[in-house]
């Protein structure tokens, strides 16, 4: 859009002359082009896009759609385009261009698959259509008008995703989307507390297909057969019933696939889906209905269904050869995930070395398609780039040219046999290809030798806890995340990283050498050692790490080793002891504490705190009291004879949601960001942060009155199938947990644990499951069986379990 265009989509005056914006962003740390860039300064509850404004200016952009005033004299050159409310305006920027276009536009809502069916349609009418589609899963308030900036005279189908968490907020993204053709996918059965009940969430998402001509939906589902009965007119109707536009007459599942026959006006059409799960079945229909509907031929369309894959919609990380970091996103590759993916990899790769392995662009890429990715590249310092494929090969002089070194490999087989992996070391690479180059080989061909046992750990749903904790707080109150044991067994500089980009004010770990780690890992928060071994007094300080300071004799030491070296006004954290009786100055020494540290020329008091014994329990909320009592009147002590300020902080997990009286200037966050709490945390609604996956190595049947396992525990009353699975105690899954109390979950079923669990591997009882092969997935714990769950039969705490994990299981981490 031009800068006149959007004026007049806000009604405001325009700039002199016209100036093209290409992109448009509400992320100051994702700016690519900031002369092409409009910066939108949004106001959330988190961030303030205009304290952005300088560092905006400072990269390059001229151009901002602001609600606050703003000094022009600080920003020379500069446009403010200004607003009540920039949301608003950003919605009413995109609702504008959106008029603009006569094109089809498919606009997609219903609780899951959304990204999916969008996804395949795209793949699956893309010889047909030049498609505009929402990046990944950009279905917001903000997301959703994102995707619409991106709408080119080129294109000849629009898709996009809408998703809304309450009541009132379709009625806008309809505007913007103006969708022509809707798609229902589902109504998930989810209590949902954006809504009263599930007919008001159906009525809400409906409001998307205001002026649809036509309706897609599945309508096996009561309501939403009764909303689709309001608008029989647009409808089309899939499902089992009699009335359905086309209706399902066969349903069948062979073996790795489930055919399907269609009925619609009188003809009978027969489908092989490549799925057998539901959800991917419900999908596959949803597209051919829409695309039968397009006009594709029922030929043609059977055959390109069978080049759907299962999407990895999420962001993967692995830890690669060589102390490399590998990001896997193959999912869709064009400009707009290319540049997402490079944002990511920036964040992750702090100062380190970047570099990606690129394919040619799927597809007839627009002309200058190569010149924009050398540009995104070299805007994104990547200090290298592994070609592969012989149509990008033609441009490398533009790579070069950017000051790109580059390696060339006419397809992935080249890659895999010529490609010196030593160049990898230490880098944070992004693996990025078309479908046809298969870069799942180049992958796994680079990543660590991977045992099948997981412990996955997806970032966004970590961020969505950290969001949810903060929101908690009174404006100002600093967030303090604990990563001591390996990020709760965890991983430590990754999520250390995660965390600083997502703005956690403090980080604390156990020992030096933790911390030492997420140093060296880029991690330039400050970070609290809480156990400070007066042998590791060289390594805090070389590492800029603050040791908590507990007793007269760790004071004392630590004071001896900074006055040795000269150094005054080193950062510290005091440790008051009001009630747990572990580490800590009890209160009667405050008076001697206050008068060393008051006249201490070394060290500086960053903060004093104290931990919390029982916050997470109802019966001890007298003692929590008590122990707040203590730690204020101790600290007013201390501020008196202490002539500078500090800050003070008591509340772990519980405490931040329980005690909100004891937040004080700091919380600090622990098992809650995990999604775990052992307070009754449920009016959070936290995202589950970890599962813990393993796979089956060999499925058997074995006969009544057999036993299973060591020591002849099991002996079978009926005839039986056995999976042996591979994660036993050494893995972290304990022995308790053998001859049924344990229970692992397979694709819609949980299965009990038959015999002992071994060292690396464990039965389990299958007979009742329908179908099991071996290397089926299995989830220990995570989504359907809760960690606490799990902890709960041991008679342990979820703690224990989590850190209980040895360290061969790989740690994936994942980005939605
Ligand atoms: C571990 C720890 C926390 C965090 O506890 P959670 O219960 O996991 O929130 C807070 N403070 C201190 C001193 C800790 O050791």
């Amino acid at each position: 859009m031009t800068t006149t265009d959007i004026s007049q989509a806000l009604g405001i005056g325009a700039t002199e002359s016209p100036v093209r914006l290409e992109y448009i962003t509400t992320d100051s740390r994702q700016i690519s082009f900031p002369a092409d860039t409009l910066f939108v300064a949004l106001v959330t509850p988190q961030r303030n896009g205009h304290d952005y404004l300088e560092k905006t200016y400072q990269k390059g952009v001229r151009h901002f759609l602001v609600m606050q005033k703003t000094n022009p004299e600080s920003f020379p050159g500069a446009f403010f385009f200004e607003t009540t409310n920039t949301l608003k305006a950003l919605q009413q920027i995109a609702g504008y261009h959106r008029e603009q276009f006569s094109i089809p536009v498919i606009g997609i809502t219903g609780s899951n698959g959304k990204t999916i069916v969008k996804e395949w349609l795209a793949q699956l009418l893309g010889p047909e259509f030049s498609i505009c589609k929402s990046p990944r899963s950009y279905n917001s308030q903000i997301g959703v008008p994102l995707s619409i900036w991106q709408l080119e005279e080129h294109h000849t189908l629009g898709i996009f995703e809408a998703g809304i968490s309450t009541t009132g907020e379709m009625e806008a993204l309809q505007n913007i989307i103006r969708p022509t053709i809707g798609i229902f996918t589902n109504l998930g059965t989810a209590h949902d507390e954006g809504f009263s009940s599930l007919k008001e969430k159906i009525a809400q998402k409906w409001k998307l297909f205001e002026d649809c001509r036509h309706i897609i939906c599945h309508t096996d589902d009561k309501l939403i057969h009764q909303a689709a009965e309001k608008n029989l007119d647009r409808i089309i109707s899939w499902g089992e019933r009699a009335d359905a536009v086309y209706r399902i007459i066969k349903h069948e599942k062979l073996g790795n696939s489930t055919s399907i026959s269609l009925l619609h006006n009188g003809l009978e059409t027969n489908f092989t889906i490549p799925f057998t799960d539901q959800a991917s079945v419900e999908n596959t229909i949803h597209c051919i209905v829409t695309c039968l509907h397009f006009g594709l031929s029922p030929e043609k369309l059977h055959e390109r269904i069978q080049g759907l894959h299962a999407l990895h919609m999420r962001l993967e990380w692995k830890k690669g050869l060589y102390g490399s970091l590998l990001l896997n996103d193959s999912y869709s590759y064009d400009l707009t995930s290319l540049e997402i993916a490079l944002n990511h990899l920036q964040q992750q790769a702090g100062n380190g070395k970047m570099m990606t392995i690129l394919s040619d662009l799927p597809g007839n890429p627009a002309k200058d398609a190569y010149a924009d990715v050398a540009a995104l590249l070299a805007q994104k310092h990547i200090s290298r780039l592994i070609g592969v494929g012989e149509e990008m090969q033609k441009f490398q002089s533009l790579f070069e040219a950017d000051g790109i070194e580059t390696d060339w490999f006419p397809d992935t087989n080249a890659f895999l046999e010529k490609a010196n992996r030593k160049q990898f070391e230490k880098a944070t690479i992004l693996i990025k290809g078309g479908r046809v180059f298969e870069f799942e080989r180049i992958a796994s061909a680079l990543q660590q030798q991977q045992h099948e046992t997981v412990l996955e750990i997806n970032l966004s749903a970590l961020a969505f806890n950290l969001k949810t904790y903060r929101s908690l707080l009174k404006p100002g109150t600093k967030m303090m995340v604990m990563l001591k044991a390996f990020g709760y067994g965890s991983t430590d500089a990754e999520l250390g990283r995660w965390l600083q980009h997502h703005g956690a004010d403090y980080l604390a770990v156990a020992y030096a050498d933790e911390g030492v780690t997420l140093r060296e890992g880029g991690v330039e928060l400050p970070i609290m050692v809480m156990n400070p071994e007066p042998g590791a007094f060289g390594q805090i300080v070389q590492h800029k790490l603050e040791p908590e300071i507990y007793s007269f004799d760790i004071l004392q030491a630590f004071d001896e080793y900074l006055a040795d070296f000269g150094i005054t006004q080193y950062p510290v954290h005091i440790k008051l002891d009001t009630g747990m009786h572990r580490l800590g100055f009890l209160p009667e020494e405050t008076p001697k504490l206050g008068a060393l540290l008051a006249k201490s020329e070394t060290l500086r008091v960053i903060s004093v705190f104290t931990h919390l014994v029982a916050s997470e329990n109802q019966a001890h909320d007298g003692f929590t009291k008590e122990q707040g009592k203590i730690f204020e009147e101790t600290t007013d002590l201390l501020a008196g004879l202490i002539p500078y300020p500090f800050i003070r902080h008591a509340a772990n997990t519980a405490g931040i949601l329980r005690h909100p009286e004891l937040h004080f200037n700091m919380v600090r966050l622990g098992i809650g960001l995990f999604g775990v709490s052992n307070a009754d945390a449920g009016s959070l609604r936290l995202q589950t942060v970890s599962r813990l996956l393993t796979t089956i190595a060999q499925v058997k049947k074995v006969p009544a009155g057999q036993s299973v396992g060591y020591g002849r525990q099991a002996i079978l009353k009926r005839d039986s199938i056995i999976a042996t699975i591979r994660i036993g105690y050494a893995d972290g899954y304990r022995r308790q947990l053998g001859n049924g109390a344990g229970l692992m979950y397979l694709d819609g079923y949980k299965a009990p644990v038959v015999g002992n669990v071994c060292m690396d591997m464990t039965m389990l009882d299958v007979t009742d499951l329908p179908t099991v092969h071996p290397g089926d997935r299995v989830e220990v714990f995570g989504n359907h069986i809760a960690v606490g769950e799990l902890a709960k039969l041991c008679d342990t705490i979820p703690y224990e379990i989590m850190t209980g994990i040895n360290q061969r299981v790989k740690r994936v981490l994942l980005e939605d």
